[in-house]
């Protein structure tokens, strides 16, 4: 049987696109009626766009009857995170407060990939504003992890990753502050990638604390990953921290000899609480590096630990005054019922805003509040200090640091919901690189006894994204599995 378009790569959809082989329109009636059958048990769609993907997937295929140039993801379907604005549809980052806010304009991470003549599908869960490790806090819907529909997808872009590996798009984008692209990615079994802060403009992403937020793409090869960073990576002057630094193709990374290729090992990765399949898969990804002829160094991290800390004072820091806005009078749905100034805000917020997304901000207050400002937030500063000497230090030792996405597989409905210290635990090897700003990516390494996908966590200097990719690759050419597509499939 001929492989249906939604098993096949975005750079098998383009280059057919490209070449006259196939219409963008079946390649994207292909995925419509695959989501169509499969979405119902995943449930990572909250908005579904079929129409106008219809007609975008035309204008492509008008554009190469006409022989005029068609963009690097022609015919190439997407799904976007809830908490990204576009102007078609709603963007409510799966939260009741914005159920009815509708964007006035594309974020320029969307406006880039339409440049390209990506087609969307439309839009997908996520927790709610982006917090959380399990799509669990989201007032949309709930999200099945592919690999196992009693499981969770991770987070906070779980739609994304569920999406991308039950085959529903072929890219996806997601937003990371503090591993919610890579977590997701691990639990699902796809790729996800955090790029250095700046590469991807953050201009119409539903901040959640804007030192750490990131964009990024989510894939199922390396190759596809690069291509959407190709798209997507570059200055923008409508986000003062974007970077001007110029953006390579790095598609040309790929393919590249790891021979020489020192692999750090922070000993207080391999220390701490992993499962034992993880560690297990982890190793035997380090072996094959080694085979390869890359090396491995013993490194340190010694602010392993501090970090996840550190993380959670500044990031509900910058939580609770960013997320201010959401008062029902500024962004968000007024309470129908509040009669005076303290009640609107009160009232909406506390009808609007979920559980998780008010303790962070009541958190971050505290952290802030009179002397608490000094003891937690100026002392989570230095700690962040801290933490990007050790990185600097620790990439004078090495190239690529590796180790697991997360110490587990993905966890069972309900498992965390109630121990929200547990639940941040999920970021323990991740956030570093959020706070650290270079970049990161999650590659799928196994799967455990029970059919779990299990995550490496690559990390690289600052810019270094190439590098990455490059190691990136060689693993996933020579790692000697397929990850496939789920049975529910
Ligand atoms: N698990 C992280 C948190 O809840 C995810 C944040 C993010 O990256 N959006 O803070």
């Amino acid at each position: 049987m001929k492989t249906p378009w939604y098993e096949k790569t975005a750079k098998e959809i383009r280059d057919a696109v490209h070449q006259g082989e196939a219409s963008a329109l079946d390649i994207v009636n292909s995925f419509i009626e695959h989501a169509d059958a499969v979405d119902g048990t995943v449930g990572a769609y909250t908005q579904r766009w079929s129409e106008t993907a219809r007609t975008a997937a035309q204008r492509i295929d008008e554009k190469i009857r006409k022989g005029l140039p068609a963009g690097a993801l022609a015919g190439v379907p997407v799904a976007l995170k809830e908490s990204i604005c576009t102007s078609e549809g709603k963007t409510t980052g799966a939260s009741k407060m914005l159920a009815d806010y509708r964007s006035p304009f594309d974020a320029t991470a969307v406006t880039r990939l339409q440049q390209a003549d990506a087609v969307f599908l439309g839009k997908v869960n996520m927790d709610e504003i982006g917090l959380g490790s399990s799509t669990e806090t989201s007032a949309l819907q709930r999200t099945t992890n592919p690999w196992a529909p009693d499981r969770v997808p991770g987070g906070s872009s779980g739609g994304s990753a569920a999406a991308v590996a039950s085959g529903t798009c072929a890219l996806a984008l997601g937003t990371d502050t503090g591993s919610s692209i890579r977590q997701p990615a691990s639990f699902c079994g796809c790729i996800g990638f955090k790029p250095t802060y700046g590469r991807i403009s953050r201009l119409g992403i539903i901040g959640i604390a804007s030192s750490l937020d990131h964009v990024g793409p989510l894939a199922r090869t390396v190759e596809d990953t690069a291509l959407a960073l190709n798209v997507l990576c570059g200055e923008d002057k409508g986000d003062p921290t974007s970077s001007d630094r110029p953006v390579p193709d790095f598609t040309r990374s790929l393919g590249r000899d790891i021979r020489g290729l020192r692999i750090g090992v922070p000993k207080e990765y391999l220390a701490s609480d992993l499962d034992a399949e993880v560690r297990q898969y982890v190793e035997k990804a380090l072996d094959q590096f080694r085979n390869a002829g890359a090396e491995i160094v013993s490194i340190s991290l010694p602010c392993t630990g501090y970090d996840a800390a550190a993380y959670t004072v500044i990031s509900t820091a910058e939580m609770s005054a960013g997320l201010a806005r959401l008062d029902g009078v500024r962004y968000g749905a007024r309470h129908p019922e509040a009669k005076s100034v303290p009640d609107v805000y009160v009232m909406s917020k506390s009808a609007g805003l979920g559980t998780e997304v008010q303790r962070r901000i009541i958190l971050g207050t505290y952290f802030l509040s009179g002397k608490n400002r000094q003891d937690y937030f100026v002392k989570a500063q230095q700690v962040r200090t801290v933490v990007k000497k050790d990185f600097q230090n620790a990439f004078e030792q090495c190239d690529i640091i590796a180790g697991a996405t997360t110490a587990t597989a993905a966890f069972p409905f309900g498992s965390k919901s109630d121990n929200p210290l547990e639940m941040y635990a999920c970021d323990q090897f991740t956030v570093a690189a959020n706070l650290a700003s270079h970049p990161a990516l999650s590659i799928p390494c196994g799967k455990t006894a029970a059919g779990l996908p299990i995550g490496l966590h690559l990390q690289a200097r600052s810019y270094d994204e190439e590098t990455l990719l490059g190691a990136a690759f060689y693993y996933e050419q020579h790692r000697g599995f397929e990850m496939g597509f789920p049975s529910i499939l």
